[in-house]
């Protein structure tokens, strides 16, 4: 048997539709906020991480599916979007067009991280970015988004983490003050912080091991490094916010695994999560765009990403409605029953049947949420109708319509409730108003 790669899964349904819901409900408020869709190739040139996620973070480190094609030029299976969506505000000039660009994506990414449970080496992120302004009040409206997604797909809980990073003058003498305080420090920390104390010392404050969390509670915090623009941005983000009445904390130590950030660098996290808790992260990245050759003026930008796995399991552990169970363990038809199944009672049925179910799915499909199509399937003609109701139960269907010769030649059909076992004869017209659509 060939397996599925380490790391990696197939999303089978239902998770799957879990999945669609959600970037649904997400969709539907980017497009509030005035966001429009882009997609952008998953292979991109390594040298576009490299540049913009940075050569000493863990993710082009150590964690790129980096190949080369059969021109050697070095291709990497996107490890995340920003970088490319950046690319490509770049090449297209999106840049030379009126007001801010606003742009949200889909898609799976790739890390070549240790899988445990919430990480995976192909994972799903929904993200959005806006470039062409550095104001706070984007910032704000950016995370008065999040705050609105997560409470409206009913995932109370959530806790938002603020910090500024400052801009890379402030980072510059951090980073010595950062480096001055570690050197006495970091030989009781772990092999990559003492090395990461060398080459780039932000990344230090990123380490994940609980031994060294107490040692980097002492280490100097940025938000004392801050020039005057960047507190201010800082303080005016804030201010945004307790008038918005969006719940933050500011987390002095905050900082995220990629380079490209200055000033505004967020989480989202969620108690359910477990050791995994990031639900989200984003920031702002005022430089990025003009490293990969905007003009200069045209490239502030802040994004964020969404993990959509994390999201999925935490959204249905806390907002799924938990199967009722009877005595026996088992769950009750009423709760999970779904869908129309057609059984045509021999070969003569079948044309007949084939026609029901096209009348059936253009009346479910006048409805204006397709989310809320149910699904009409046609059984095999050639089973009998003991086998037909079998098949529909244990597939768990709802409904079943038994197409006999002699149903078909009165008009008059039989319909079973699976869910209460209650069966009546509707005639054909009456059919779909009988099942609800
Ligand atoms: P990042 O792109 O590292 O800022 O991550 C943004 C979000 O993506 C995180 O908060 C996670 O929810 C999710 N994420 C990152 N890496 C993984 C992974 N390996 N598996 C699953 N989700 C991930």
């Amino acid at each position: 048997m060939i397996t599925v790669i380490k790391g990696m899964r197939d999303l089978l349904p239902p998770e799957s539709g879990w999945f669609a819901q959600l970037e649904s409900e997400a969709r539907a408020i980017f497009a509030q906020y005035g966001f429009a869709e882009i997609r952008t190739p998953i292979l991109e040139r390594t040298e576009l991480f490299t540049r913009s996620v940075g050569e000493e973070t863990d993710i082009v480190g150590k964690e790129m599916y980096s190949f080369a094609d059969r021109d050697q030029t070095s291709l990497t299976l996107r490890p995340e979007a920003t970088a490319a969506v950046v690319r490509a505000y770049v090449e297209h000039r999106l840049w030379d067009q009126p007001g801010l660009a606003r742009l949200y994506y889909s898609g799976p990414m790739f890390r070549r991280e240790r899988p445990q449970k919430g990480r995976y080496r192909q994972f799903f992120q929904i993200g959005a970015e806006v470039l062409g302004g550095d104001a706070p009040q984007i910032d704000y409206e950016l995370l008065e988004m999040l705050a609105r997604l997560l409470d409206r797909i009913g995932l109370a809980g959530w806790t938002l983490k603020l910090n500024s990073v400052g801009c890379a003058q402030d980072r510059e003498r951090y980073q010595q003050a950062l480096r001055a305080a570690l050197e006495p420090v970091k030989g009781g920390m772990c092999a990559d912080c003492q090395r990461r104390a060398e080459t780039n010392p932000l990344r230090v404050l990123d380490c994940k091991h609980p031994e060294d969390q107490p040692i980097i509670a002492t280490l100097p915090a940025l938000q004392d490094y801050l020039d005057d623009g960047c507190r201010n941005h800082f303080e005016q983000l804030q201010k945004l916010l307790q008038a918005g009445k969006i719940e933050y904390q500011n987390e002095p130590r905050l900082v995220r695994g990629l380079d490209y950030y200055s000033r505004t660098a967020f989480e989202f996290q969620h108690r359910a999560l477990g050791a995994q808790n990031a639900l989200l992260g984003g920031g702002r990245y005022d430089q990025l765009a003009e490293r990969l050759g905007a003009p200069k003026g045209t490239g502030a930008g802040i994004g964020f990403a969404i993990g959509l796995d994390r999201l999925v399991s935490v959204w249905r552990e806390l907002t799924a409605p938990a199967p009722a169970q009877t005595d026996t363990g088992a769950t009750t038809d009423a709760e999970t029953r779904t869908g129309i199944y057609l059984a045509p009672l021999g070969e003569p049925a079948l044309i007949p049947a084939l026609e029901l179910a096209r009348q059936l799915r253009q009346t479910g499909a006048g409805k204006k949420r397709t989310d809320a199509m149910i699904a009409v399937v046609v059984g095999d003609a050639a089973l009998a109708a003991k086998k037909h109701l079998q098949l529909a139960s244990r597939a768990h269907y709802r409904w079943v319509v038994l197409l006999g010769e002699r149903e078909i030649a009165s008009r008059e059909l039989t319909v079973k409730d699976l869910a209460s076992g209650n069966q009546s004869a509707h005639v054909w017209e009456q059919v779909a108003l009988h099942l609800g659509l």
